[in-house]
């Protein structure tokens, strides 16, 4: 397994407890050890140097503290800066002022969103909303079938097309059901959306059209936490052929130190909004940066 930064710094500064202050010597040091410990977490590069940059700068600058050792200084300062890079406060979700909001899912197939659409769908009826979850993934041939089921799961509705009845046209299958969303009174509809194993051309077409049909409140980037620094190159590319305003953060029970987490805040600037930790839809909940920076500093 990893070490973890803690461990890391603790060892930096074994030799300097009850030394009041950090040297340039200390600092570089730390950030050494830093950049190993993220580069392990696997954040990307870019972004590893950038959060050095901040770290060093406040570590220079920092005031010695009859409170803390320096270690302990260090820490708080990378623990703060991590908060930081990782959105500081949770972001809720932006409901429409008129019904129905809309959220579409959007990622990567087995990235988890038609997990996600029931645990989102059970989530939001918790906190007493109507949700309809929409099937306008028709790429694979179960997928509207699991849908259903984790609707049934969560105990919402579920809008799939009707055979014979524009089936295969996911744009038309998720255009008709805000329609359906209204007539039956269904205060936010979750659009899940179909996902191939690579970026291709095809499938952010097909999600930009559905996009431009529902004109979605919030459009979520789900991202497995597992797949590391790759989760960069898929943000980018979900970014600027789709666009959208959140992330969402699965398979985190896995061992992923939380790298993918870090990286696609700081690349995207679009805030990491909701966490998945395991297959069952109680397994989610929204996402707090306080906890990501733990993780990630061990
Ligand atoms: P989709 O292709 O994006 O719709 O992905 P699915 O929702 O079908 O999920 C793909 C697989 O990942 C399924 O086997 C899910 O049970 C599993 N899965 C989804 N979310 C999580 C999670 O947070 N943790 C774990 N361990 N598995 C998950």
């Amino acid at each position: 397994m990893f070490e973890t930064l803690s461990d890391r710094l603790d060892k930096v500064f074994s030799g300097l407890r009850g030394k009041g202050r950090l040297t340039d010597a200390d600092i570089d040091a730390t950030a050494r050890e830093i950049r190993i410990a993220l580069l392990e977490a696997d954040v990307a590069l870019p972004v590893v140097r950038a959060f050095i940059n901040a770290v060093k700068e406040r570590a220079r600058g920092a005031e010695v503290s009859q409170a803390l050792n320096p270690a302990q200084q260090v820490i708080k300062i990378v623990n703060e800066e991590l908060i930081e890079i990782l959105g500081g406060e949770t972001r809720r979700l932006r409901y429409a002022k008129q019904s129905p909001t809309v959220i579409m899912l959007a990622g990567l197939q087995g990235s988890g969103k038609t997990t996600l659409a029931g645990k989102l769908g059970r989530w939001l009826k918790a906190q007493g909303h109507t949700p309809l979850l929409v099937a306008a993934d028709l790429q694979r041939p179960n997928a509207v079938n699991q849908l259903s089921i984790v609707a049934g799961q969560a105990g919402v509705d579920v809008f799939a097309p009707e055979p014979g009845n524009g089936i295969g046209d996911p744009i038309r299958v998720a255009a008709d059901s805000i329609d359906h969303a209204r007539r039956t009174m269904h205060d936010v509809v979750v659009v899940d959306t179909a996902g191939r194993l690579g970026i291709d051309a095809e499938l952010m077409a097909q999600a930009a059209g559905i996009r431009d049909a529902v004109r979605p409140d919030e459009t979520l980037f789900v991202v497995d936490a597992m797949i590391g620094q790759d989760a960069v190159t898929t943000a980018e590319a979900f970014r600027d052929g789709v666009g959208f305003t959140g992330v969402v953060l699965t398979k985190l029970d896995g061992d992923a130190r939380g790298g993918a987490a870090l990286s696609v805040r700081y690349v995207t600037g679009q805030p990491i909004m909701f966490a998945s930790t395991g297959e069952k839809l109680t397994d989610f909940d929204v996402f707090h940066p306080e906890r990501m920076a733990s993780r990630i500093l061990g």
